[in-house]
């Protein structure tokens, strides 16, 4: 059989500085800058690979939609920014606690304009773990307050990063066979 080819809209969110540019720069180019640089306004990030959900071989192109993380802006451009998405990365911080409450308004805007979609959870700066304030638990909580597997994920060591955006794949072209929930 031939190789089966799909085209995914992924978006990320969250609040700003999580680490959601580093992430896909990771994910993508495979490198990290401790520059801190805001993203203005929205980009798009272009990234093939190969997946095998149940075991049947799947080309993914992965549009990877990274938007600024200011909450006025989350309004204006929600819409637009949503259409069409058929996963989304929901990342916060594990140095900073209110990041993960605030991922229920990012997830709400979601639902509105995109359904029922399946999102993954990213708790970033897993590097930072043992002076982090959030333990894994409470990351596991909030998973499952969204209904979401989650990853400890580190854009600077990498650890986890490819593995997330993967399962998010592997969701959106197989959702029936990896209900969300729990896995790491
Ligand atoms: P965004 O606003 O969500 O796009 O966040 P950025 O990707 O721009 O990252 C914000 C800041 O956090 C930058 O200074 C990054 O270098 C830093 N950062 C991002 N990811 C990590 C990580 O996994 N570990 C550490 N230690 N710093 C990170
Ligand atoms: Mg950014």
């Amino acid at each position: 059989m031939l190789p089966r080819r799909m085209k995914m809209k992924v978006c990320l969110v969250g609040e700003a500085a999580v680490g959601k540019t580093s992430l896909v720069r990771r994910f993508v180019l495979d490198d990290f800058d401790d520059a801190y640089a805001q993203t203005l306004g929205t980009r798009i990030y272009k990234h093939a690979t190969t997946i095998a959900p149940g075991g049947t071989r799947l080309d993914v192109d992965m549009m990877v939609w990274d938007i600024m993380g200011q909450k006025g802006f989350r309004e204006l451009l929600k819409d637009a920014y949503f259409y069409g998405a058929h996963g989304i990365l929901a990342v916060a911080d594990l140095t900073r606690r209110e990041t993960f409450a605030d991922l229920g308004g990012w997830i709400g805007g979601v639902r509105e304009v995109a359904g029922e979609v399946p999102i993954v959870l990213l708790a970033n700066k897993a590097d930072l773990r043992d002076e982090a304030p959030v333990t894994e638990s409470e990351v596991a909580g909030a998973a499952e307050r969204y209904g979401a597997p989650y990853y400890l994920t580190s854009a600077k060591s990498g650890e986890n990063v490819e593995r997330a955006f993967r399962d998010l794949a592997e969701r959106i072209a197989a959702p029936q066979r990896s209900p969300p929930g729990g896995a790491r």
